[in-house]
């Protein structure tokens, strides 16, 4: 890209900084915690913004009642492909509210930095979507074939059934490549550019123990199950071993959490009958549910041959969290190249190729429609969002708006 044409960007974008931080306080001032979202609101503000910078085809699909999804598309009229931008609408809830320094339901700006819910994720992106497209319009129409289609979305934080599910499986929304603006930052804005979203496996172990009266464990041949399942756990721990496909991007591996949750026993005086213990997996390309059953199947084996007065069971959780698959875009593809020579031109560099550590609605996008997705490229910390005093950088909400007009016009150039 050259140097006139990013100076046209860059102005477009400072010049209408004010505006582009009122939309994000806007959408902010618009409580969408899901559950229950009720994104529909937040949808009719972003839509009447992109009215207001000239877009014309906007649609609000809304699967049921007030969960709203905002498509808009930005038709060159040019053959070329179809670029997706994706940003998502509703926010976790503000749990716990007593620990906010100021209302999460005010944009506060604080030291360059907007507070509130949602700011990082992923309000304040969406309004850097929301700029980013129409600097390309406005500064790099010229430039561009194809069609953009901004979509932002319902239920991200609570399985995308509202969202992204249903504009691929009902409406069949389809494209050519898709950027998801998430916050790609962990210490710092801006810290990779993720081609990985990691997927997620979680199951339970159940552990049978014998319950009865507590004064006679001395007696009679009892199992506490708690004990055992407090056995199984350690043990778990020590030698469940995953075979899985090395990732030179990922080189951590994926993440165990064994005993996300604990359960057992029914109170005093009674020997507990019944533990559970609950776990998840981050998993990675290349790991398959098989693979993944056998492996905890051969740790359970072992530990029933040590322990087989403990009779212990496992099962996946009930729904897409049972394997949510992984999902990977190649280093190669001309969205990632176009995407890093635009964060190139505005950070000075590209930031190096990552993973992004947990799932995001790349899940629906690639695992379901194929579409090629970069699962996060957003301002933003993760470790500042589900939590009270979410912020991001206003400077980094200024760079992703022109970053993302500029990815436009490179991917879609003529
Ligand atoms: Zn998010």
């Amino acid at each position: 890209m050259n140097e006139a044409a990013v100076g046209r960007v860059r102005d477009f974008i400072l010049q209408r900084q004010g505006e582009m931080i009122a939309l994000a306080q806007q959408l902010i001032a618009t409580p969408t915690p899901n559950p229950p979202g009720l994104e529909r609101a937040a949808a009719e503000i972003a839509a009447e913004a992109l009215r207001q910078l000239g877009l014309q085809a906007i649609e609000i699909h809304e699967p049921t009642d007030q969960r709203a999804n905002l498509v808009c598309t930005y038709d060159t009229g040019l053959d070329g492909p179809t670029l997706l931008l994706n940003g998502h609408l509703d926010t976790k809830p503000p749990d716990p509210l007593s620990d906010w320094e100021s209302d999460p339901y005010v944009g506060e700006i604080r030291e360059g930095k907007l507070y509130g819910l949602g700011a990082a994720d992923m309000k304040g992106p969406d309004a850097a979507l929301v700029y980013g497209l129409a600097a390309a319009l406005h500064c790099l129409g010229d430039r561009i074939c194809g069609k953009v289609l901004l979509a932002l979305t319902a239920d991200e934080e609570a399985g995308a059934l509202h969202g992204p599910r249903y504009l691929v499986q009902d409406l069949g929304l389809r494209a050519d490549a898709c950027l998801i603006a998430e916050p790609c930052g962990i210490t710092q804005n801006w810290e990779m550019l993720p081609l990985i979203s990691r997927g997620v496996t979680c199951f339970h172990f159940q552990i049978q123990g014998t319950q009865t009266h507590s004064s006679i464990s001395d007696r009679i041949p009892v199992v506490n199950a708690n004990l055992a399942a407090s056995q199984l756990l350690v043990f778990l721990q020590e030698r469940l071993q995953l075979n899985y496909p090395a990732n030179e991007l990922c080189p951590v591996g994926p993440t165990v959490n064994l005993g996300t949750q604990f359960r057992g026993g029914a109170g005093l005086a009674k020997i507990a009958g019944e533990a559970t213990i609950s776990s998840d997996i981050r998993t990675l390309p290349g790991m398959t549910q098989e693979q993944m059953s056998a492996d905890i199947e051969r740790a359970l084996a072992e530990f029933r041959a040590i322990y087989p007065e403990a009779a212990v069971s496992w099962h996946y959780e009930d729904g897409p969290v049972a394997w949510t698959p992984p999902t990977a875009i190649a280093a190669d593809h001309p969205l990632v190249l176009a995407t890093a020579r635009a964060a190139a031109a505005i950070l000075t560099e590209a930031p190096p190729l990552g993973y992004f550590p947990g799932g995001t609605d790349a899940i629906w996008w690639q695992g379901y429609a194929d579409i090629p997705t970069i699962p996060a490229f957003g301002p933003g910390r993760l470790p500042n969002c589900h939590r009270p005093n979410e912020y991001v950088a206003i400077e980094a909400l200024v760079e992703a708006a022109q970053i993302y007009a500029l990815l436009i016009a490179d991917y879609l150039a003529r």
